[in-house]
């Protein structure tokens, strides 16, 4: 077992990448504190999980929130050594410039990007409490290229992701922090499936997509069980791309 006496939080685990992670980082003997808005999928993971689990309410946009799920963590496991910033939205109203709301880039900014800045406010020094430790932020392929289907405050708010989580990671090198951002492609999620309701629009999709399909969210937790263990023990401040070959393409195969 990769994370035999580890306590790992996730926030967004209710479902999808989140969710799936839990369920792994369970079976590979961590005990996981579950965050999320949605209470109810969350206590049924929880539930599914048993013992080693335990599911904490917690608005990654709340300072107080994610205070306090830090420190149920630590109250309930006694410490913490990993600590997975996973939730973000996406929403139907994140367009280009001039299309997109200043309210919905506030949102946007500050689930996906301040969400992020709050789980490490106050993970960190959790993590230097227990001698060290692992922090995966969840950024997006979208930082790395240009989409021409736009959502600019998603696509902004995960660069800052991305820049957020290689400076932190070169300030807390010497503490036996790691902080790696994990760079999922397009999956096949509620949080993207939404939009593609159509044949035509997951085929305009996949057609930049080199292996052909969209990612699973189970393949993301195991790219987050790598960067948890001690296996990525010389890996920080890295953009792990996990995306099917998308970034890597200029002309896809027929
Ligand atoms: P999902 O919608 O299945 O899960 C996201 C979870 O975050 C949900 O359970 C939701 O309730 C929770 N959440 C939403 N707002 C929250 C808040 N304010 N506080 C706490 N939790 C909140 O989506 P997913 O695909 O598993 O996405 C997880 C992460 O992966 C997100 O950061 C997303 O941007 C990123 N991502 C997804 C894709 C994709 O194609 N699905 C691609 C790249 C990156």
């Amino acid at each position: 077992m990769r994370l035999e006496n580890k306590v790992a939080l996730i926030t967004g685990a209710s479902n999808g990448i989140g969710k799936e992670t839990a369920l792994l980082f369970a079976k590979e003997g961590a005990r996981v504190v579950l965050t999320d808005i949605n209470d109810q999928d969350g206590e049924s993971v929880a539930a599914s999980i048993g013992k080693a689990a335990t599911y904490v309410h917690a608005d990654v946009s709340k300072a107080s929130d994610c205070e306090s799920m830090v420190a149920q963590a630590e109250e309930r496991f006694g410490k913490l050594d990993i600590l997975f910033n996973n939730a973000g939205i996406m929403h139907s109203d994140d367009g280009d410039a001039g299309s997109t709301e200043e309210a919905i880039w506030d949102l946007t900014m500050n689930i996906n990007l301040k969400g992020v800045f709050f789980g490490c406010k106050y993970g960190i020094p959790a993590l230097k409490r227990a001698g060290g430790g692992s922090i995966i932020n969840t950024a997006s392929f979208v930082a790395l290229l240009g989409a021409a289907t736009p959502q600019l405050a998603y696509t902004a708010s995960k660069g800052g992701v991305l820049a957020m989580t290689r400076e932190l990671a070169v300030i807390h090198a010497r503490e036996n922090i790691r902080v790696n951002a994990l760079c999922p492609g397009p999956l096949r999620t509620e949080l993207l499936m939404k939009f593609l309701d159509t044949e035509a629009k997951k085929q305009r999709r996949l057609v930049h997509i080199p292996m052909g399909r969209f990612g699973e969210a189970s393949e993301m937790a195991k790219a987050a069980l790598y960067l948890a263990s001690e296996d990525a023990s010389y890996v920080t401040g890295t953009d792990f791309v996990v995306d099917g070959g998308i970034t890597a393409a200029y002309v896809t195969p027929e």
